[in-house]
């Protein structure tokens, strides 16, 4: 088989080695991929937005199946140009994209039917939010309601900052479009759980669950990031939680979808608060979530492409998903001023001391070849280092280890992934 991903960070490079490992597959192409990417598949210089190009590209080079990382070009409705094609594509069509794509539709989705989430009321004239502000309880959530690059969330601690907050949103427009329309919604506290999921329309299988590490500094300080770390399984995603979102989120979401004609097929992200009524669910992604791959899909035992094409052929039910009985973290090794600026173009020493390194992973997210052929950091996210453990001690002993093997100017990371670990 010749297969086609699209995007370019840590996600699109876990994802690529997993199918690298498939008997199946003799060729990958990457859209438009980046330098770690660039060993294992041949990169191709075609945005994920370029979906014009991306269909003529799968078309001249036959193709058989692209899979889209990325959530813009999901949304946007990258699969729908693929399928008009007649072409073979695994993700979410546009109108089951917007289970990400916009936070109003997702949270009415749930309220109506009835799959746990914070209370919340949508709003897309800027006066009724300001007016509602008035008589809500603090703290409080705002949430932009399109894509907004994993920033469109403010958590307002005082009636101030949330009424500077709906001004930011909905009359500067700082996330664009994205701030047409916003939810207000109930604060709530507990811990966060990513469980990532294959759907093929009807059936839903689970993989192993994850969490994530969005703040950029030790102690969950500083402002979000795309992620500074994650570890899986959750050992806080305990049976009794999962038996719950079995019973009343997980196939509630699959079914609902189905009932508004909205068939969902690919990756559902659920992004979960562990709250003390349960579990709620905080937001769906329609693919997966760029740190949680790195720590999910090396641990997973199948054929990535059989599950696929499993979801695509509506045959999900057939496929006995499995995940090692281990544990995997990753440490991302970001340039140092992440988020906000950085410098580039540093040369990245250490990558050979990865290869042929049984349980242990560089998957790069801001890298290039540069015309030296060096490979140089190119983004804020450089590199996800993760590696394998029995438990997730020996997991995390390993991946620190390991962010010691790679050295470039200005290394930046988080020193305490995983440390929740020990409150187990
Ligand atoms: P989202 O993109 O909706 O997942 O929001 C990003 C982050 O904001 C989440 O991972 C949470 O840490 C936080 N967050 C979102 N909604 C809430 C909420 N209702 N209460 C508390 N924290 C929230």
């Amino acid at each position: 088989m010749k297969v086609l991903i699209v995007g370019s960070g840590g996600r699109e490079h876990a994802i690529a080695t997993s199918v690298a490992k498939s008997s199946r597959v003799d060729k990958i192409y990457c859209a438009p991929g980046n330098a770690g990417i660039g060993q294992i598949a041949e990169c191709v210089p075609i945005g994920a937005m370029e979906f014009d190009k991306l269909v003529a590209f799968a078309k001249e080079n036959q193709i058989d199946l692209t899979i889209i990382g990325m959530d813009d070009p999901l949304v946007g409705g990258v699969v729908d140009a693929f399928e008009a094609e007649g072409l073979r594509v695994f993700g979410p069509n546009k109108a089951a994209a917007i289970l990400e794509g916009s936070k109003a539709f997702s949270k009415d989705l749930m309220k109506k039917y009835n799959i746990p989430t914070a209370a919340y009321e949508n709003f897309d004239d800027p006066q009724k939010a300001l007016e509602y502000l008035k008589t809500a309880k603090m703290p409080i959530v705002l949430k932009a309601d399109g894509l907004a690059l994993g920033k469109g969330v403010l958590i307002c601690n005082t009636l101030e900052e949330a009424e500077a907050g709906v001004k930011e949103i909905m009359m500067d427009k700082k996330f664009g479009s994205a701030g047409n329309h916003m939810v207000i919604e109930e604060f709530m506290t507990g811990r966060e759980v990513s469980v990532l999921s294959f759907v093929d329309g009807k059936t839903i299988k689970i993989m192993s669950s994850a969490q994530d590490h969005k703040r950029a500094k030790d102690g969950d300080q500083g402002l979000n990031t795309g992620g500074m770390g994650t570890f899986s399984p959750s050992p806080f995603y305990t049976k009794e939680v999962d038996e719950f979102c079995k019973k009343y989120v997980f196939q509630a979401t699959v079914d609902a979808m189905a009932a508004e004609g909205r068939t969902f097929k690919g990756i559902i992200f659920f992004g979960l608060m562990l709250t003390e009524d349960g579990p709620k669910v905080l937001e769906y992604n329609a693919r997966f979530g760029d740190p949680e791959a790195q720590v999910v899909l090396p641990r997973m035992k199948n054929d990535v492409i059989d599950v696929m094409e499993a979801c695509i052929d509506g045959t999900l039910d057939q496929i006995n998903l499995q995940f090692e009985d281990n544990a995997a973290v990753c440490v991302v090794l970001a340039s140092d001023g992440y988020p906000v600026s950085y410098e580039k173009g540093f040369e990245i020493k250490g990558l050979e001391n990865f290869e042929n390194k049984d349980g242990y992973y560089c998957f790069h997210a801001g890298s290039k070849l540069n015309e030296e052929g060096k490979i140089v950091t190119n983004g804020g996210r450089v590199l996800g280092v993760t590696a394998k453990g029995a438990t997730l001690k020996e997991a995390r002993a390993n991946a620190y280890a390991a962010t010691e093997w790679i050295d470039f100017a200005n290394k930046y990371m988080r020193h305490d992934i995983g440390k929740a670990i020990d409150e187990a």
